[in-house]
């Protein structure tokens, strides 16, 4: 076992009902991992511990190639006792309770653990029951599927390779949502794999977006309006799926402005489910209205509890929730964490803009990669228009970022 773990038959002690540690992160996701392995590396005798429930941590970027058959959903995962920093100390079990007043996590168990640092990094929670008939038991029937979870974005390569002909519905929910470019890349690489397969002709592919537009951002926005429009795509904005009934695979929409319902039948349909601050953040003393635990958008500090700060889909910053943004909000949440630390002025944080990215997939071997900023202007890495489809951009997305995640963001180099 390469860390320490709270919860392990090598622990000598049994676990005490009250634990301390300096510093405590909420989450072992991207964004928990990513800053531990910061903290550990940046901290003389770092003491700090990571509260997750799950043995496994996903690089779920690459489940929309899993769902387009590119790769297994085996090489997304790894245990999570793997990523974390040798020096942090896994505390396996989930947060229930925050009392920032205490400075104290309540744990799933009842026992506590208090800190002098808190991150939060809890991720966001799929709210599949807010469609009515739909579970997640349902994918992999009825021609559902689903790439927003690991045992799901295989299905969604076999419900592809599966259809031969009729309706292909593609649903994105009224955002936030985590990605809020994934639900159309898997449409492309499904109107790509059907052309291949000899059977677009004899498909309809629609599109029901609860957004207002294909994407934030206007200038991809009018891109892949094109992209739209040369794949024969049929678009519904302002769409939530609000009900499914897989017998009869019919799905219902209603429209998030005036519009009268629509209710159409499904030869397979891609869901991404509604999205939702986790239940335990709900009325938390810690969040905002909303659940998302607050934070300065700038230095990604609690407004009201300065020894508290957040980053990744649980929090409130408001930019497109991805594994790119929290690569430049986690150097700003560890600089912060530390200079609190050491009583220095919130004047000399370290600030974060916005920065997003979204590897727009838009067929095998075709990418368009947006990156932006708060003011939803691009805010591009490369030398040449990212704003055109590229061979090199897919493959910087098939093989250059897992690699840079697993090797660079998770080591606290990236
Ligand atoms: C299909 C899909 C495609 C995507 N494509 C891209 C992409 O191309 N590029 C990109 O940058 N991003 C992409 N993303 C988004 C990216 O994966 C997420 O934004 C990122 O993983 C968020 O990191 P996080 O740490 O905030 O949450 P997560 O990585 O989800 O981690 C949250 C962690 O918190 C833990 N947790 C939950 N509840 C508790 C609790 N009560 N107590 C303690 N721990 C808890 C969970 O077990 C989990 O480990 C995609 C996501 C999906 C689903």
């Amino acid at each position: 076992m390469s860390i320490k773990d709270a919860q392990s038959p090598l622990s000598a002690a049994p676990a005490a009902r009250t634990r301390h540690h300096q510093v405590v992160i909420v989450g072992g996701g991207s964004a928990g991992a990513t800053v531990a392995a910061r903290l550990c590396r940046a901290l003389k005798e770092p003491d700090v511990a990571v509260i997750e429930p799950s043995d496994v941590h996903y690089y779920q970027p690459l489940w929309t190639l899993v769902g387009g058959g590119v790769t297994n959903k085996e090489t997304t995962r790894r245990r999570e006792a793997d990523v974390l920093p040798s020096k942090a100390t896994l505390v396996r079990n989930a947060a229930k309770e925050f009392i920032p007043s205490e400075n104290t996590v309540v744990l799933d168990d009842g026992s506590k653990v208090t800190y002098d640092y808190l991150v939060v990094a809890m991720g966001i929670k799929l709210n599949w029951t807010a469609i009515k008939g739909m579970s997640p038991d349902l994918i992999g029937q009825h021609g559902i599927c689903s790439n927003y979870l690991y045992e799901g974005c295989e299905q969604t390569w076999k419900t592809l390779q599966a259809f031969k002909g009729g309706n292909a519905v593609f649903t994105m929910p009224v955002p936030p949502i985590k990605c809020a470019g994934a639900p159309q890349k898997i449409m492309y690489l499904a109107d790509d794999h059907f052309r291949r397969s000899g059977v677009r002709e004899k498909a309809t592919v629609s599109f029901f977006c609860g957004a207002p537009s294909i994407f934030s951002v206007k200038e991809y926005a009018e891109t892949l309006a094109g992209i739209v429009q040369r794949k024969g795509i049929q678009t519904h904005f302002k769409y939530q799926l609000a009900e499914i009934q897989p017998d009869s695979q019919t799905a219902i929409f209603h429209s998030t402005g005036e519009e009268d319902p629509i209710e159409i039948h499904f030869d397979m349909i891609h869901i991404t489910p509604p999205q939702c601050a986790p239940d335990v953040l709900k009325g938390s003393p810690i969040s905002d209205a909303g659940g998302w635990v607050s934070a300065d958008k700038f230095t990604l500090q609690h407004p009201e509890f300065p020894n508290i700060f957040s980053l990744g889909d649980c929090s409130s910053l408001p930019t497109s929730k991805t594994g790119a943004a929290i690569r430049k909000q986690a150097p700003v949440v560890a600089e912060n964490l530390m200079k609190t630390m050491r009583g220095e002025p919130t004047a000399s944080f370290k600030r974060y803009d916005g920065y997003t990215s979204c590897p727009l997939v838009t067929g095998y071997g075709k990418l368009i990669l947006a990156e932006f900023d708060y003011d939803l202007k691009p805010k591009e890495t490369f030398p040449f228009n990212q704003n055109k489809e590229r061979w090199s951009m897919y493959q910087l997305k098939r093989h250059g970022l897992p690699a840079l995640y697993w090797n660079g963001m998770l080591k606290g180099r990236a």
